[in-house]
Formats: C-alpha cells, sequence, structure tokens
C-alpha cells in the first residue's frame, strides 16, 4: 500500500515527540508499505514566528510572513528525516517546492493548483520514506507560499490525490473526530466515521481538528481520510462518502467558531448596486464573508451587519474606510467579542424541529441569538464570545449526543 500519514504539531512537539513519530513510520514502512510522512511544524511554533512578526510590524508583508512561517515544517521534516535515517530507515526531507506542490500567489491562504509529484515519486522508487514540509508550496513566480492556518492538512490530502495512495492518515491529539470539541465538553463522544459533507460543514463552522480545506479536497478527489492520534494505537475516525455510512444520526455534532468578528453598517446609502460594489471590493481584497444581515434603517438608508474572520479584520477595515470617506456609508462599528456555534447533521435534512429546539435551548439559557444562518444539514448561530462554552454544552445536552 501506498499510505500518507500527516503528524500535526502536538505529535511532533519535542524530540522525543518525533523520535515516537519515527518510530511509528518505521512499522508501518517494516509492514511493506510506501509511505509519504507530511509534518507540521512543532506545536506552538508557527505561533512563536507570528507574535516575532507582529512585534516588529503591524502589518508585515504577506509574502515576508510565507518565508517565516514555512520554516517551522521545514525543522520538523528535516528532524525526522535524519531520526529515521540514524534507525536505518532511509528517508529524504522535501520542502513544499521540492515536493512539486504549485500554488497561486494569494501569500498566507494560497490554493494548490497542480502538484508535480516526480520528486516524491522517484524517492519512493529507491525505497526511501519521504517526509515533506506541510502547509506550503511554491508560487509560479517562484516564491515560498503557505496554504492557510492548519493548512499541513491540506498538504497531506492533496498529496495523497497525487500519488493516488490508498489511505491517508491523519495524526493529532485526539482519537478521533467527536461529536463536539472534547476540551470543551469532556462528555464528547467519538464518531466511527462521518461524511465527507458534515465534515466539511464542522471544519468550516470552527472544528479545526481537521482544516475545511484538506475535507473539501478529500471529497473531490475521494480520498480515504482517517483521524487518529499519535500516542496510542486506538482506531480513528474514518470519513467517507454519505453512502457508505451505516447510521445517520440527527444531529452528529456541535462546532465552535471564536475566531469571528462583526462589522456593523449603519446608514448605507441607498443606492442600487450599493451591496454589490461592498462585497465585491471586500472580495477583491481577500476578505471571506459569513453571514450577511441587511435591515431597514433611517431615512431609507439601510443597516448591514455581516461576519468575517479576524484575520480579516484589518482589511475589512480598510476597505469600509473607503466607503466612509465617500460617504457611501454613515457609522461602523466592529466587534470581537463574537461567537459562531453550529449544529450540524445530514438528519436534518428530513426532519424538523432541530432549529426550534437550538433557539429554545439558547432563550432558556438566557442568551441572545445575533444572527441565524442555516442551510440543509446545519444552522448556525452567532452570539457573545462570552457564551461560547456553555451554549456548546446547553446544545450538546440537548441534542443526547453523549448518549
Ligand atoms: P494538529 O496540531 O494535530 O493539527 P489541531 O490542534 O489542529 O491538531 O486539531 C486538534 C484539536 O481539534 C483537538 O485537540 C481538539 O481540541 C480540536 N477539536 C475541535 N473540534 C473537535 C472535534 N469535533 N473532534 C475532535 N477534536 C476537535
Ligand atoms: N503550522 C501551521 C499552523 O500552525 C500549519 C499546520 O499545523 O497545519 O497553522
Ligand atoms: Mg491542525
Amino acid at each position: 500500500m501506498l499510505i500518507v500519514q500527516k503528524f500535526g504539531g502536538t505529535s511532533v512537539g519535542d524530540l522525543e515527540r518525533i523520535q515516537n513519530v519515527a518510530n511509528r513510520v518505521s512499522e508501518t514502512k517494516k509492514a511493506g508499505n510506501d509511505i509519504v510522512v507530511v509534518v507540521s511544524a512543532m506545536s506552538g511554533e508557527t505561533n512563536k514566528l507570528v507574535a516575532y512578526a507582529e512585534h516588529l510590524s503591524k502589518n508585515p508583508a504577506r509574502a515576508e510572513m510565507d518565508m517565516l512561517l514555512s520554516s517551522g515544517e521545514r525543522v520538523t521534516a528535516a528532524l525526522l528525516a535524519i531520526a529515521l535515517s540514524e534507525m536505518g530507515f532511509p528517508a529524504v526531507s522535501m520542502t513544499g517546492r521540492k515536493a512539486g506542490i504549485v500554488t497561486d500567489n494569494i501569500h498566507t491562504k494560497a490554493r494548490i493548483e497542480v502538484i508535480n509529484p516526480v520528486a516524491m515519486q522517484e524517492a519512493i522508487k529507491e525505497g526511501k520514506i519521504v517526509v515533506v514540509a506541510g502547509f506550503q508550496g511554491v508560487s509560479q513566480d517562484g516564491n515560498v507560499t503557505t496554504l492557510g492556518r492548519g493548512g499541513s492538512d491540506l498538504s497531506a490530502v492533496a498529496i495523497a490525490g497525487a500519488l493516488k495512495a490508498d489511505l491517508c492518515e491523519i495524526y493529532t491529539d485526539v482519537s478521533g473526530i467527536f461529536t463536539t470539541d472534547p476540551r470543551i465538553e469532556p462528555k464528547a463522544k467519538k464518531l466511527n466515521e462521518i461524511s465527507y459533507d458534515e465534515m466539511l460543514e464542522l471544519a468550516s463552522l470552527g472544528a479545526k481538528v481537521l482544516q475545511n480545506r484538506s475535507v473539501e479536497l478529500a471529497k473531490k478527489l475521494n480520498v480515504n481520510l482517517v483521524t487518529r492520534t499519535s500516542f496510542s494505537d486506538e482506531e480513528g475516525t474514518l470519513i467517507t462518502k454519505e453512502e457508505n455510512i451505516m447510521e445517520k444520526p440527527l444531529v452528529s455534532g456541535i462546532a465552535l467558531d471564536k475566531n469571528q468578528a462583526r462589522v456593523s453598517l449603519v446608514g448605507v446609502k441607498d443606492r442600487p448596486g450599493i451591496a454589490s460594489d461592498i462585497f465585491t471590493k471586500l472580495s477583491n481584497n481577500n476578505v471571506n464573508i459569513d453571514m450577511i444581515i441587511q435591515n431597514v434603517g433611517h431615512d431609507g438608508k439601510a443597516n448591514v451587519d455581516f461576519t468575517v474572520p479576524v484575520g480579516d479584520l484589518n482589511d475589512a477595515k480598510k476597505v469600509m474606510d473607503v466607503f466612509l470617506k465617500e460617504s457611501e456609508v454613515d457609522e461602523v462599528s466592529y466587534d470581537e467579542n463574537i461567537c459562531k456555534v453550529s449544529i450540524v447533521g445530514v438528519g436534518m435534512k428530513s426532519h424538523t424541529g432541530v432549529a426550534a429546539k437550538a433557539f429554545s435551548i439558547m432563550a432558556s439559557e438566557n442568551i441572545n441569538i445575533n444572527m441565524i444562518s442555516t442551510s440543509e444539514i446545519k444552522i448556525s448561530m452567532i452570539i457573545a464570545e462570552k457564551y461560547a462554552e456553555l451554549s456548546v454544552r446547553a446544545l450538546h445536552n440537548a441534542y443526547e449526543l453523549d448518549k
């Protein structure tokens, strides 16, 4: 078999753990498999590098951030290759560029355009274990790019797809996908399997156990994805097609995203095309918009509220300053103390009353809901951040996810 194994930050958090990973990888190799390992930076390393840059500048160039942040993964890749070679298992580490991962040039959140896996394939043919530095690629013009926070998951899935691997295993610090973040609700239950679509919603709505774009790609390329722990042999969670799943619970999980900010526009000039102007300009500046609400305000002017990831807030502010200056908008305010709590389940497609129950739980906890959005398989609510954990536990309990 050809297996891609990805080890996250905690799994390679210190030298002892890197040795532990080397032992695990060597076992898979001894069993007769070909392996490509994808590694993250040691835990805390990427945040440390971000802090270094922010100490020196409020607004460091994104291309320099990529140069900086991509270094964390290279350290781990080289150390793991050294450890494996020392154990008598020939190994070679590769940067994203060497592994042939070509991206667009949107620094700090680049998209993979194509993978040229020749170097990886040649090394595998020579019997080597390939260790790839995750989270990074190279743009057509030769610059280092990174794939967005948590992006080593995406590296692993994309490589598994390009090499047509039999399996892609994501090793992390929890034993699989749980009904909610087990750090928030210790009663959370591990799922044996979950559909790509539900996992994609959970990941997009804040469950950082898998980066959302990695799940999207796994679905598209039909990659067999398993999430499991690097600290024991416990079986993990299989992420697969909906039709392969036996039990379809009404609600599969609750996700929490604290990384959200609300932008409130008061007195938006009432003219055709204003919404298009605002949101096109935001999109051109790579600001991701999530929920949008528009109300009629005073004097025929409208009020518009929308949410963005906290990381995009500075860019959003710059865009809004332009509309303020041109008097297209009277006032803008920003609120970072919000969060989004979401309920996900394919069973919602065929059942009513799931949303009503969520709203009544929030009411009984005296939590005010600021914004709501729904799709076929999810309900999301924006609430004050101070109620984040409380609401997750209340909803988990109400839908009996601990049973
Ligand atoms: P890694 O460094 O291995 O990539 P991450 O920290 O990115 O690991 O993701 C693992 C973490 O995701 C867990 O420690 C857990 O707190 C969190 N998490 C959030 N939601 C879930 C969930 N539904 N199931 C499992 N873990 C979750
Ligand atoms: N080291 C990067 C991050 O912390 C990528 C990853 O771990 O997947 O976001
Ligand atoms: Mg991660």
